[in-house]
C-alpha cells in the first residue's frame, strides 16, 4: 500500500479525470446514434443514457472531492475529518488509502443525512 503523498493524490485525481473523459466519450457516442438504433456497444440509447448521466455526475463529484482533498493538503488539513461527531478527529489512514478524497470519518459520514 502506498503512503499518502501529494503525488499519490494527484495521480488518483488524474485517474479519476481520465475515467470522466472516457465516460463522456461513451455518452456522446450513444447520443450520436439514432433513436432505436443499436450502437457499437450493442445497447439502446434510451435505456442507457440515464445510467450514463448518473455515472458522469458521480464521477464529477469524485473529481471535485479530489480537488478539495488537494486543497486541504496545501492548507495542511488533509486527513482531518470535517464532521462534528468526532470533534475533528483524524480520518484513519486505511480509509484514506481506499478513498483518498474522503473528507469525513465513517462515524461522521453515517450520521450526515444524505441529500
Ligand atoms: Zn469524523
Amino acid at each position: 500500500m502506498p503512503e499518502i503523498t501529494l503525488e499519490f493524490l494527484r495521480k488518483e485525481r488524474e485517474n479519476c479525470w481520465i475515467e470522466l473523459q472516457r465516460l463522456n466519450e461513451v455518452f456522446l457516442e450513444k447520443l450520436n446514434c439514432k433513436n432505436g438504433e443499436k450502437n457499437s456497444h450493442g445497447c439502446h440509447l434510451e435505456t442507457y443514457t440515464l445510467t450514463d448521466k448518473t455515472l458522469i455526475e458521480m464521477q464529477k463529484k469524485k473529481l471535485e472531492a479530489f480537488d478539495e482533498a488537494i486543497k486541504r493538503w496545501y492548507s495542511e488539513t488533509y486527513g482531518i475529518c470535517l464532521g462534528d461527531k468526532c470533534g475533528n478527529g483524524k480520518i484513519p489512514i486505511k480509509r484514506l488509502k481506499s478513498k483518498p478524497y474522503a473528507a469525513f470519518c465513517v462515524a461522521c459520514l453515517e450520521s450526515t443525512p444524505k441529500s
